[in-house]
Order: structure tokens, then C-alpha cells, then sequence
């Protein structure tokens, strides 16, 4: 066996919200024989196993995690005709950055959202109207139960908001997904910031590079860039029947929601923390709400991760005491 396994890591240090405690095993995976070696140390040992990427979706706890966390560092780009195959432990802005250089079109919507092309797949994230799903042609997948590797086409990957069957089956750890881009895509403006910011600077038909520079503008001046003590969005928008719609827009007739065509809607968690809550900058020691997007928890400096979820807690029952609506957290907790 070729890996080396390290021994009582701090883990804060590969998470974007820096808090937490010590990884009892750890594993830096360059390729996919690395992965099967430490999966093998994990079974010989019987040791649970947390697959980490960039750690920017993770919340890891005061305890750490007593079994081997494998933190996937496997690169490598491969392009082919419109396709990009990108290795799970490539950044997934450096992948956004690449294709947008090479002139093609799809994600570039996605632009400086953090963290590996693992963990894009898994959370299949979103931003500024587009999801990562909508260009997945294919990911590859370790299967731990059989020690194989397994391809999913997109129609197998159960894609849904902020999920997939990746981060349902923790036997399939991510090692490369393709993604099939265009070179002449139409461009994505209609989410309102980013509309204006193309009004504001009188931009009408913008190329696939004005649009990535838009994102990034607009992405900078909302939050931190690098995203230290945050993990993004701490809770997912939740969905609700046109019924439950209906009765909170008569309570609060400025209640923010997308209609989701099929007779639900979805709600901005944003909207009913800060304007249900007012909880939109409020501290409790060093967690604390970020002043200016009431959906991000803030870490800002010691905070521990019972503390953040203490304060999570409390968002969450003080919107489902007013509206009746239980926030999901979208943060994954190890
Ligand atoms: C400032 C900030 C802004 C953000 N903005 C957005 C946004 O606009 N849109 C959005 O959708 N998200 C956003 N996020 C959340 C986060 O960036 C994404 O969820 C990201 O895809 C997580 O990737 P990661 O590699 O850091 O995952 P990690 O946090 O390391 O892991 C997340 C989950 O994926 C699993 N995982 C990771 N890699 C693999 C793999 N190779 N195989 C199997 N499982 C794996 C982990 O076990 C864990 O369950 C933001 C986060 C921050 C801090």
C-alpha cells in the first residue's frame, strides 16, 4: 500500500467555515489507486469513512470524525470537442475559468462558486438561474462496495435541488465528471443582479466573457472572496404548495418565491431569515448572521461548531414558529 495515512489531523484548516475538530485518520488521494488503498486501510480498521472535497458545503463538528477522512486530490482537464472531463479534486472555478477561455458555453453562471468538482456534482449547485446538472453529461464514480468504477449517465444521477444520488449513496466517491458546453450558448441574464449589472453598464448582448466577469462582480461585492467562516448558504430554499404560498402572501405580502410549475412554490429562506426573523446581522459571540445575505452563517473567529448550529437552531425555530416552514440545512454536517 502506497498511501499515507496521516493521524489526528485538525480539520478546521480544510473547511471554508474553519471550525471544528480533529480527523482520528486522514488521506490526501492523488488518483484511483490511492482511493482503493485507503478505503482498504478504512476496512481493515472497520472506520467510517467522510469523503471531503474543498470543504466549503461542510460543517465539521467540535468531536472531529473518529474514522479516515479521504480528502480528494485528484486533477487533471481533458477537453474533446465540446466536452470537458474534469477530475473531482480539480477547483471548480479553475474549471469554469478554463472553459470560458476556450470559448465555451455553460456554466460560466457558476463562476467562483467554491470548492471541488466532486462536491459541485454531489450538491449539483446552482447560481444566477443555471445548475450544474443542465450541462452533466457523465460522472465517474468509485463504487466502494464493489471496488469499481462506475460511469452515470445524467438521467442517473438523480439530480434535484442542492442533491444528486451521490450525496444519498455514500458508497460512490466522485473521481471525474464530464460536462457538455457549447460554442455558440445563449447567455443566461435574466436573474435580476444580474440584469441590472448588464443595464448598469450598458451591456446588451454580452459575450461569454462579460458574463463570467458579471458573476465574479457581483459574486465579490456580495461575499467574502476567499470564503473563510462561511459554508454559503447555511439553509436550502424550502418548497411549499400554492395553498401554503397563498396563506403566507396574505401575512406577509412581500414574501419573495418562484413558482416551480407544478403547483409549488419556492420560497427565499433568505427572504423569511431576514425579513420574518430580522436576523439578518445578528451575533451571538463570534457566530453570527452575515450582515448583508441573512442565508450565510458567519464564523467570525472562534466560533465552534456547536455554536453555529445553536444559532442555526434558533433561526430555525423562530421562522417555523411564524410562518409554520421548516428550514432544510443545505450545509452538510461530519
Ligand atoms: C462563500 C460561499 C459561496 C457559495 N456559493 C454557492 C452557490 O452559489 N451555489 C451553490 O450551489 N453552492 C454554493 N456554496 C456551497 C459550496 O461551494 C458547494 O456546495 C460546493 O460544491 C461544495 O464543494 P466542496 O468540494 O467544497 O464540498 P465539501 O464541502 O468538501 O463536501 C460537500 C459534500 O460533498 C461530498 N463530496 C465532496 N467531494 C466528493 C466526491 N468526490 N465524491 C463523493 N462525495 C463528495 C462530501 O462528503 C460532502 O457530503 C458556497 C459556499 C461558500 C463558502
Amino acid at each position: 500500500m502506497s498511501i499515507h495515512i496521516e493521524e489526528n489531523i485538525k480539520l478546521a484548516p480544510f473547511t471554508t467555515m474553519r471550525v471544528g475538530g480533529n480527523a482520528r485518520f486522514f488521506a490526501r488521494v492523488k488518483d484511483v489507486d490511492d482511493l482503493n488503498d485507503a478505503i482498504i486501510f478504512a476496512r481493515e480498521k472497520s472506520l467510517p469513512i467522510f469523503i471531503l472535497g474543498g470543504g466549503s458545503n461542510t460543517l465539521v463538528s467540535g468531536d472531529g470524525f473518529s474514522g479516515l477522512v479521504i480528502k480528494i486530490e485528484i486533477k487533471g482537464i481533458v477537453y474533446k470537442d465540446n466536452r470537458v472531463t474534469a477530475s473531482a479534486g480539480e477547483m471548480w472555478d479553475d474549471v469554469v475559468r478554463d472553459t470560458v477561455a476556450r470559448n465555451l458555453w455553460g456554466i460560466e453562471n457558476l463562476s467562483l462558486v467554491p470548492g471541488t468538482v466532486g462536491g459541485a456534482v454531489v450538491q449539483n449547485i446552482g447560481a444566477y438561474g443555471v445548475e450544474a446538472r443542465e450541462t452533466i453529461f457523465s460522472v465517474e464514480a468509485f463504487d466502494i462496495e464493489k471496488s469499481e468504477i462506475k460511469t452515470f449517465s445524467r438521467d442517473k444521477c438523480e439530480f434535484g435541488y442542492r442533491g444528486s444520488i451521490f450525496k444519498k449513496n455514500k458508497n460512490l466517491i466522485i473521481v471525474s465528471a464530464t460536462f457538455e458546453l457549447a460554442q455558440h450558448g445563449a447567455p443566461h441574464t435574466d436573474y435580476e443582479d444580474v440584469k441590472k449589472y448588464f443595464e448598469d453598464n450598458r451591456i446588451s448582448e454580452p459575450s461569454l466573457a462579460e458574463i463570467r466577469d458579471a458573476i465574479v462582480a457581483i459574486r465579490v461585492k456580495k461575499m467574502p472572496v476567499p470564503p473563510i467562516g462561511t459554508a454559503g448558504s447555511f439553509f436550502k430554499n424550502p418548497v411549499v404548495s400554492a395553498q401554503k404560498y397563498e396563506s403566507l402572501k396574505n401575512e406577509f405580502p412581500e414574501i419573495k418565491a418562484y413558482p416551480q410549475g407544478d403547483n409549488t412554490y419556492k420560497l427565499s429562506s433568505a427572504w423569511l431569515i431576514d425579513h420574518v426573523g430580522e436576523w439578518r446581522g445578528a451575533r451571538r459571540g463570534d457566530s453570527g448572521v452575515h450582515e448583508k445575505q441573512a442565508l450565510i452563517i458567519v464564523n467570525y473567529g472562534n466560533a465552534s461548531a456547536e455554536e453555529i448550529l445553536s444559532l442555526a437552531c434558533e433561526i430555525k425555530n423562530d421562522v417555523k414558529e411564524k410562518t409554520g416552514v421548516t428550514l432544510e440545512e443545505e450545509v452538510v454536517m461530519m
